[in-house]
């Protein structure tokens, strides 16, 4: 299955040297053969949201078949450091923004590990650093960095200005902005939303609003409509969800600064993920004291499927996985999307779905990172990043106490002509996953159209 041509029918796939070089109508001989009858062959999954990234992180993720794992939202401060790390020892490919949370750490001396908790989180920037902050991401994407990171909710004293700053360092690299928005309450989440549009139109950037279904929660199908409506007017705004009705994220971080004038209702929906205990005031208090990872179940399954079936937005992970400590979407993302949302609900088609995890989050990136035109396809000249799954078992397994268990129904994954993964069981000793990196340039300006 091909959804960047449509092509839905059996045939015979050929690998070389990476790439695909054959695909045909009848049989073909090969040094060696994966027999994928009653599988579906489908181009390996591009996640342009997953937060985990060593190598034990690439094994849970590469079970749920996913060939390249992109941190895009929240990034980092050294991009030639973070590819450094992963040369030659990575099971999938790999790439990374520069994040503006981590560069407004760096810069205000924020002493925070997981995320801002001094003066990144608290302050203004002033104009000397609001200049530093801009310059450091425009050497990340001179470095090559995939996109700009912004976790704007994490970061609440960054001002409107300073979004704008950093969408204009996007503008002249060509890079979309992978915003993870802003929290206002209702009536006032427009804002959230039109500021990151009015952030867009006004440099020329472009947007890709990460986990919508989390941030708007049952608001999502009047976010789907504003992002319509700019996408209908020329810009160029793009989506994603993950496929479930719990968020995670570091009860110590800024959206949770308010929580003493938080309902009491709103804390025995919370529970904490070492353990599994459902919270109250008093043990979010003592939690949030030591810090650590917090489950919230913040969204009904209706709003997730609606997300789901909607055709704008891609879906990717989010995944967290830290000291075994996650959320299942670290390991289940895509196999819930394939078993649970098209054959247990039939929400979309099999082949819609492959759209929203394969070439769809491939042509995200391509204008930028020209490598990404021959992922998301099954078809002659692409890399061979490959994926077969049982279409009748396809699942996921993993739970917010289990968040590692991999699916059921994905036998086999090839990355760059390798296999990975066969039988289920992932391969010793290959590491064939490479940096997805934009071309290194000297912060050469490009006209937009
Ligand atoms: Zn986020």
């Amino acid at each position: 299955m091909d959804p960047a041509s449509g092509l839905d029918a059996i045939r015979t796939v050929a690998i070389r040297d990476g790439r695909i070089i054959e695909i045909a109508e009848g049989p073909l001989a090969g040094r060696d053969t994966l027999d994928a009858s009653g599988l579906v062959v489908a181009p390996g999954f591009i996640d342009l949201h997953q937060h985990a990234h060593d190598s034990a992180a690439y094994r849970v993720e590469v079970l749920d078949g996913t060939t390249t794992a992109l941190e895009l939202e929240g990034g980092t401060a050294d991009v030639d450091g973070w590819y450094a790390e992963r040369v030659g020892r990575s099971l999938i490919h790999h790439g990374v923004s520069v994040g503006h949370e981590p560069v407004r750490m760096v810069v205000m001396h924020d002493s925070g590990t997981t995320t801002a908790t001094g003066p990144a989180k608290r302050q203004a920037a002033t104009e000397e650093e609001l200049a530093a902050i801009v310059a450091r991401i425009d050497s990340g994407l001179a470095r090559g960095a995939v996109a700009v990171g912004m976790l704007i909710e994490f970061t609440p004293a960054a001002t409107p200005w300073e979004v704008v700053g950093v969408f204009g360092a996007a503008a002249r690299h060509d890079a979309a902005v992978h915003v993870h928005m802003r929290v206002l309450d209702e009536p006032l989440w427009f804002l959230e939303m039109e500021e990151v549009i009015g952030a867009a139109a006004a440099t020329g950037a472009a947007a890709h609003i990460v986990h919508l279904q989390s941030s708007l929660g049952e608001d999502t199908p009047r976010g789907l409509q504003l992002i319509r409506g700019a996408r209908d007017r020329g810009l160029d705004i793009t989506t994603e969800i993950y496929p479930y009705t719990a968020s995670m994220s570091p009860i110590e971080a800024a959206d949770n600064d308010d929580w003493e004038q938080w309902p009491d209702r709103r804390f025995a929906r919370m529970e904490w993920a070492l353990t599994g205990e459902r919270l109250t005031r008093e043990s979010f208090g003592r939690y949030r004291a030591i810090g650590g990872m917090l489950v919230e179940y913040n969204n009904p399954e209706e709003v997730v499927a609606a997300a789901v079936a909607d055709s704008l937005p891609m879906i990717s992970s989010d995944g967290i996985l830290r000291d075994g400590i996650g959320h299942p979407r670290v390991a289940g993302t895509f196999a819930r999307v394939l078993g649970h949302y098209v054959r247990e609900v039939e929400a979309l088609s099999l082949m819609e779905a492959l759209r929203k995890i394969t070439i769809e989050p491939a042509r995200r990136l391509e204008r930028r990172v020209p490598a990404m035109a021959a992922k998301g396809r099954v078809q002659v000249g692409a890399d061979a990043d490959l994926v077969l799954f049982d279409p009748a078992t396809v699942l996921d397994r993993a739970t917010y106490r289990e968040p590692t268990l991999p699916p059921t129904g994905i036998p086999h994954v090839i990355v760059a002509g390798v296999v990975v993964v066969r039988d289920g069981t992932i391969q010793p000793e290959v590491h064939p996953g490479r940096p997805i990196r934009a071309p290194l340039d000297s912060g050469v300006t490009h006209a937009r159209p």
